[in-house]
């Protein structure tokens, strides 16, 4: 029997040298994670029996069981689950299947977060979390089904590598056998083993046993006491969405929350509730206090764990909820669906549907109340989730409305304090005279507030939306609330009273010829040159066409890897500024002037950097000001 030692991936060692050096203070929850994937692989072995009955071995009864051993320093985690073949185990414990793991790690060793170890939680700590306690982890495992396989060894002292041999093991599942560190042994007390297991896991719905040492009053000597060992399960195994809500404290809701979502905050709001009628199911689900790190990672995990009648069928089930909540965390227990249900019977199943409609509803319901009742925590998760929500309004066309209701922007009208108005709040609050429901998009709130964009608009007292998110303008910028149209005023062409339509044709027969040579100049740079509705200081500006997608978009649709044909756009002058008087007058002495062109280009080059990128050539732009500065001073620098 050989030994082969292999290497862990290099994110498995970061993240062991995390979990050994942070100072974390949660070292118990290691028993947690183990208990889960205990029980995971029983709720698998379970599931596969129901076509397979092989797999059982002809043992029945499902168990996880934790053996102290004093005298050896171990304490083992035993499970007769679904158990892992010699390949499984490499793949399972040499490497972490979390996509972003590398940027997540990355993130970890900034400063902020090794003095805030909890984060580490963020990222479901799972099975190496154990060497936190543990010197050495040794890993008896067998697939169940395969007696004939023999079993598999695998050791490891979290060092950069582990082992695996062959190794003999008669009951199908696997054993996690932890060496406990010295100053760790506290683990093996029965006292702390109880505490920790009710603490996280005991609505877990099999049976956690321990052999434990019980007095009895001996049959051989009356009045003697003898001890004897005797199994005792540990875990109340009471499935909590199934209890009335009025039986359930909060400090329960919190830790099952913790244990459905790994996360080590506390959730926002707890939605709990039984529907009957044409489909009855039990929902327990929850809204948490932060995002998850990968919440926007293609392969985040979608969905609340699906039971039908106590059994766990699957732990994400993205056929419950849309992705723009996926969010939420927790259980449906339904009473409808069959047992072995797969995948592909979800995808098209009535029932799912009809769960998926009731808990959108509820969720959504549930948001809006939090809105009406409780502003500040709604501030406080939307500014965690409303970058997910607002998906829905391009995915759910049906609930636009509703989820528009929700959303919340940063605006001009409360400015950098910060305070968040909504679509209603925008209504309310319109001119008279104002058609649409203006917004600017950009990166970050303090540089959009100073934006050229929104001179007009001040000048006017009209409220403009601020859209920090990537997807806003893909979402809004077709969108109708209540009966007004969101507008972006950076996009098309604006005017904000009629006077101004007849200021701007006079501003263009005035500057025609200067505007003619300006188009000229920049023909490979913008689609058009015109008089500004919306500029009253600044000299110029970029705008999108109508129906083009803004900078903002532009990069969104790059990085979902979308070919982005280049759109040029359209440079926008404000004729009130003096600039244009003197150029006019150039001009007319000498159409031809260097000076002219010079001032041209860096007229463009200017509105490049107003909206946020950087001039075609930055090396030109910054010579042509320096030799413009130099002629000035020599002109005696009036
Ligand atoms: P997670 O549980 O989040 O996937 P872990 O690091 O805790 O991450 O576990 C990694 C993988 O190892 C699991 O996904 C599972 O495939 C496997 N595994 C862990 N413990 C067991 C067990 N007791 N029985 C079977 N497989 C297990």
């Amino acid at each position: 029997m050989s030994v082969e030692r292999l290497e862990f991936k290099t994110e498995v060692k970061q993240l062991l040298d995390l979990m050994i050096h942070s100072l974390y203070s949660h070292k118990e929850v290691f028993l947690r994670e183990l208990i889960s994937n205990a029980s995971d692989a029983i709720d698998r072995a379970r599931y596969e029996s129901l076509t397979d009955s092989n797999i059982l071995e002809n043992e029945s009864g499902w168990k996880i069981k934790i053996i102290a051993d004093k005298e050896k320093g171990t304490l083992t985690i035993s499970d007769n689950g679904i158990g892992m073949a010699k390949e499984e185990i490499v793949e399972a414990l040499g490497t972490i299947a979390h996509s972003g793991t590398k940027e997540f790690l990355a993130a970890l060793q900034s400063e902020a977060v090794k003095n805030n170890p909890e984060l580490i939680g963020q990222f479901g700590v799972g099975f190496y979390s154990s060497f936190m306690v543990a010197d050495t982890i040794t890993v008896l495992s067998r697939r169940a089904g395969q007696q004939n396989g023999g079993g598999v060894k695998w050791e490891s002292t979290g060092d950069g590598s582990f082992t695996v041999e062959d190794a003999e093991k008669e009951r199908r599942g696997t054993d996690v056998i932890l060496t406990l560190r010295e100053e760790e042994k506290r683990y093996l007390d029965e006292w702390q083993i109880r505490s920790i297991i009710k603490k996280y896991s005991d609505f877990i719905e099999h049976p956690i046993v321990m052999d434990v040492e019980k007095e009895q009053d001996s049959t051989l000597q009356k009045g003697e006491k003898v001890k004897v060992k005797e199994e005792e399960t540990l875990n109340s195994m009471k499935a909590i969405w199934l209890r009335e809500r009025s039986e359930v404290s909060e400090e329960e809701y919190n830790q099952f929350y913790q244990h459905v979502s790994h996360d080590f905050t506390d959730p926002a709001k707890v939605i709990h509730y039984k529907a009957e009628g044409t489909s009855e199911f039990t929902a327990l689900l929850y809204i948490p206090s932060r995002a998850p790190y990968d919440i926007l990672f293609r392969d985040y995990k979608i969905g609340p764990t699906l039971y039908v009648k106590r059994v766990q069928i699957m732990d994400h089930c993205e056929e419950l909820i849309p992705p723009y909540l996926r969010f939420v965390k927790g259980v449906v227990d339904s009473a409808d669906l069959p047992l072995n249900v797969s995948r592909e019977i979800l995808q098209h199943n009535r029932q799912v549907e009809i769960i998926r409609t009731n808990i959108t509803k509820k969720v959504l319901d549930t948001l809006g109340d939090m809105k009406k009742e409780q502003y500040e925590a709604y501030t406080r998760i939307y500014k965690e989730f409303g970058r997910v929500l607002k998906e829905g309004l391009h995915y759910d066309f049906s609930r636009r409305e509703a989820i528009a209701d929700l959303l919340l922007f940063p605006s001009t009208k409360t400015g950098e304090e910060g305070i968040l108005r909504s679509l209603d709040d925008y209504i309310n609050d319109m001119k008279t005279e104002q058609e649409a429901i203006y917004y600017i998009t950009g990166t970050s709130l303090a540089e959009v507030l100073h934006s050229p964009y929104l001179e007009a608009f001040r000048g006017k007292d009209y409220e403009v939306l601020v859209m920090l998110d990537d997807i806003d303008d893909f979402v809004l910028s077709n969108f109708e609330y209540k009966g007004k149209k969101l507008q972006s005023i950076t996009k098309g062409d604006i005017e904000l009273d009629k006077a101004e339509k007849t200021e701007k044709e006079t501003a263009k027969k005035q500057y025609e010829k200067l505007i003619d040579l300006m188009k000229d100049i920049l023909k490979d740079d913008v689609k058009d040159v015109r008089p500004s509705g919306r500029l009253t200081d600044s000299a110029c500006c970029l705008v999108a066409d109508e129906g083009d997608p803004d900078p903002q978009m532009e990069k969104l649709l790059k990085a979902m890897g979308q070919e982005v044909p280049s759109r040029k756009r359209i440079l926008e002058i404000n004729p009130a500024h003096p600039l244009f008087a003197s150029m006019k007058a150039i001009f007319e002495k000498d159409a031809k002037s260097s000076t002219l062109h010079d001032f041209i280009r860096l007229l463009y080059d200017q509105a490049l950097i107003l909206e946020g990128s950087k001039p075609k050539d930055p090396a030109a732009f910054s010579k042509t000001i320096a030799r413009m500065m130099a002629e000035n001073i020599e002109k005696g620098g009036e």
